[in-house]
């Protein structure tokens, strides 16, 4: 925070000198530093004179910044030791049912799991994430297989197999007791379901007719997974897939999706749920991470740092991974600009919907929204801590009261 920040989040109630009486530990200045912030994200949303009913949405959610920071102040969850206990009150058989209502509270009052909504993990939840219905395959491979141990050897917690739209995943998923303990201790879900969201965000990235030609079928025909392994089993179908994967890098490129922006994105989508354990969590890291990992010798840090930025300004404005899915789909680098004009473009687009037409007022309104974005996982995150717990208490009252 600067110096300029603190003075300006003066102007909105916020009293610095107040403020410095009452902080009394570290992690009580931490927190007062994020709350002002937070603040000044918004501080200059009154100087917008846009009259479109988003902005007007977003000032009306600065109005109740206090009521927020008031309640996320206040403890709703567990310790570890406390939950354990209630859970052990819970009969084996009762643990998974209660772990649905939890979900279903979650769904109907919060909106913590939005962002496992479109990629079938939110609705899994409540059926056990091995037989949740995604729209890619999920194969959970048995603990023995030579690919677990070769997955495993690497660190990979999940992978996607874009021709066969498949995801692999190389270990069991966690249990209804698991998750609903980490929900009531720290309003997160294992870092399981953000490889899981990751991966499925891959798929949204795909569209049939690009499969369909690298596999070399015609579009008309089904492609899918299935097709496969009833015709080859599965070691072919993998291997298959890896080595028309590898032709298709070669002899097919203009065809695929570019690396560096899927791998943004997928990563974006994860990190963007409150339920997220995902490492890495903030835009340096992700880019970072994408940058070395995937040996992406022709692109740099910063080609990284903006493929993010214009795709979470196009999350915070509205689009869903849907959507961006479809705009990462043969995206094309420009290497004079360093950006993805397609990206460029549909940015320009939300302005238009916002009603911006300088850069002045998109900077505010982006800052805000930022804010907003932040605000929102830590509240979303806190309200989990808060129905996982409610929960937990009720169901153990069931059968101790
Ligand atoms: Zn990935």
């Amino acid at each position: 925070m600067d110096i300029g920040g603190a003075e300006k989040s003066i102007e909105q109630g916020f009293r610095l000198s107040e403020l410095r009486k009452r902080i009394s530990s570290p992690e009580d200045w931490m927190r007062k530093r994020w709350e002002t912030n937070i603040v000044d994200g918004f501080s200059r949303l009154d100087n917008i004179k846009i009259g479109n009913p988003k902005i007007e949405k977003l000032k009306d959610y600065a109005k109740n910044l206090d009521e927020k920071f008031e309640y996320l102040n206040k403890p709703v969850g567990l310790t570890a030791q406390q939950a354990e206990l209630l859970m052990s009150k819970i009969p084996k058989e009762d643990r998974d049912a209660g772990f649905d209502a939890t979900i279903l509270s979650l769904r109907k009052e919060t909106n913590y799991l939005d962002e496992l909504e479109e990629v079938g993990i939110s609705a899994a939840l409540l059926t056990g994430l091995e037989n949740g219905k995604y729209k890619a395959f999920v194969l959970f491979l048995a603990p023995d297989s030579i690919f677990t141990k070769g997955m495993k050897k690497k660190g990979v917690m999940a992978c996607y197999f874009s021709i066969l739209d498949t995801v692999v995943v190389p270990q069991k998923a966690p249990t209804s007791e698991e998750m609903w303990l980490m929900l009531a201790t720290e309003g997160r879900l294992p870092e399981f379901v953000s490889s899981l969201d990751h991966e499925l965000t891959h798929d949204l990235q795909w569209s049939k007719g690009q499969r369909a030609i690298m596999l070399g079928l015609s579009t008309s025909q089904q492609v899918s997974y299935f097709s496969l392994l009833q015709k080859y089993g599965l070691l072919v179908a993998l291997s298959v897939s890896s080595a028309i994967g590898i032709l298709s890098r070669r002899l097919a490129r203009k065809l695929d999706n570019d690396e560096m922006l899927a791998e943004i994105h997928a990563y974006e989508a994860s990190a963007s749920s409150p339920s997220a354990m995902d490492n890495p969590t903030d835009k340096f890291q992700i880019a970072g991470h994408v940058i070395h990992e995937y040996e992406l010798k022709s692109r740099i840090i910063e080609d990284a740092l903006r493929a993010y930025d214009s795709i979470h300004l196009l999350r915070i404005m509205g689009l869903k991974d849907k959507k961006l899915g479809e705009l990462v789909t043969r995206a094309r680098f420009d290497e004079d600009t360093r950006t993805f004009p397609r990206l460029e473009q549909a940015l320009i687009e939300r302005k238009n919907d916002w009603g911006i037409i300088n850069d002045e007022d998109f900077e505010k309104v982006t800052k805000a929204l930022l804010a907003q974005h932040d605000m929102e996982l830590r509240f979303q995150r806190h309200r989990a801590q808060e129905v996982a717990t409610r929960e937990l208490r009720r169901e153990t009252g069931k059968w101790f009261d």
